[in-house]
């Protein structure tokens, strides 16, 4: 298994799917899951800044997320919303609904389950996250921490938003990757940082290729290659 964590605009996501596709292995987007309640929080007409309304929808809602890296799947109630969970209503609360402590008990069981299941059937997976080599897999063989400088991470998003037909500016990117990285590293529940024996990589100055390289030669050198995959997962 791989940790894959960080704050977003490091190109996590990507790297994490190309990375799971080249180790044959399957890829979890915990993010995927905290968007989910926040758009089931959202729909609701629930305040996301009320923990206790919060925690209590999260207890009821059905989260699915796909495990192929080749076809990403957010599913709430069992209603396709990949790409509602991606718009701005959804970043500016996400945040908050993510710093709920039973928000998390909740997910980080499912996404345990999760991971034992395709650890089982697949023999691997890439997971991407905030918490993953820190609360969620703190045994993973190989984890990695994503940097990249504010800018790069800006224009990063801002571009991926401006792809997906979202409309976007290089400064609001900035303002909204600043706000939820502060509030993410600065929360009580399992705060982003990195594992205390992850390898952390700068992406400011690299393509995503080159980020695929380095990650496939870390995992080479774990031998999470090929056949020993399965095994060094376990
Ligand atoms: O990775 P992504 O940007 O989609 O994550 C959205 C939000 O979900 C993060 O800003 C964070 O608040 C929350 N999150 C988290 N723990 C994770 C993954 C995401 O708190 N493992």
């Amino acid at each position: 298994m791989v940790a894959l964590d960080g704050p977003s605009g490091t190109g996590k996501t990507t790297v994490a799917r190309k990375l799971a596709a080249t180790l044959g292995a399957g890829y979890l987007d915990t993010g995927a899951m905290y968007r989910l309640v926040t758009l089931a929080v959202l729909r609701a007409g629930i305040d996301p800044q009320d923990p206790g309304a919060v925690a209590a929808l999260a207890s009821e809602v059905e989260v699915g997320v796909g495990t192929d890296p080749a076809r990403p799947r957010a599913q709430l109630g069992g209603q396709e919303v990949g790409e509602e969970i991606r718009t701005e209503p959804v970043n500016a609360a996400v945040s908050a609904v993510s710093a709920v402590p039973e928000v998390r008990e909740i997910l980080v069981a499912g996404q345990r389950r999760i991971i034992a299941h395709v650890l089982d059937t697949v023999g691997g997976i890439v997971v991407d996250g905030r918490d993953i080599g820190t609360v969620v897999a703190p045994d993973a063989p190989l984890k990695v921490f994503l940097t990249a400088s504010p800018e790069v991470r800006a224009a990063r998003r801002s571009a991926q938003d401006s792809a997906a037909g979202r409309k976007s500016t290089t400064a609001a990117a900035r303002a909204s990757v600043e706000r939820r990285d502060e509030l993410d590293s600065t929360r009580t529940a399992s705060p982003m940082r990195p594992a205390g024996d992850a390898v952390v990589f700068d992406t400011s100055d690299l393509n995503i290729e080159q980020v695929l390289v380095a990650l496939s030669e870390l995992a080479s050198q774990r031998g999470l290659l090929g056949g020993e995959f399965a095994e060094a997962c376990r």
